[in-house]
């Protein structure tokens, strides 16, 4: 299932080191190395899947748990009510420069919409 090739699925097996906020069955979050925010958690499944189009109906519920290790994560940092955003770019168009679906927690200051 992993993906010698993907920088996350290295990061899972733990060859490149992370700094790693949140692990479940399914899911692991870590900070992102370079953050637009003052907090910015890169949400992964375990599963290696390369793009939002590559989610398949099996996967509804790890997709899923990515959603619930926002909200967690975003209570232990301290702004589930003040509010963040948690969004997942696919492809060229929208910057996915990792081909491992992430999940980008952002939180700690106010975000403006649209995004760019
Ligand atoms: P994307 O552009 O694919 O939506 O997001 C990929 C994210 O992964 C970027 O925000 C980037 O900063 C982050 N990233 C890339 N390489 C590493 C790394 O080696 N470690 C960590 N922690 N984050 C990374
Ligand atoms: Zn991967």
């Amino acid at each position: 299932m992993a993906d010698k090739d993907c920088l996350f699925c290295r990061i899972l097996d733990g060859d490149i080191p992370a700094d790693i906020v949140y692990e479940s069955d399914t899911a692991i979050a870590f900070r992102d190395i370079n953050p637009q925010a003052p907090t910015h958690v890169v949400i992964i499944p375990r599963k290696h899947i390369a793009t939002i189009n590559d989610i398949d109906a099996d996967d509804q519920a790890i997709v899923g748990s990515l959603y619930t290790a926002a909200s967690t994560i975003a209570r232990e940092e301290g702004f589930s009510e003040q509010g963040y955003r948690a969004v997942m770019n696919c492809n060229k168009a929208a910057g996915q420069t990792v081909f491992h679906i992430h999940l980008h927690l952002l939180g700690g200051r106010v975000l403006t919409w649209p995004p760019g």
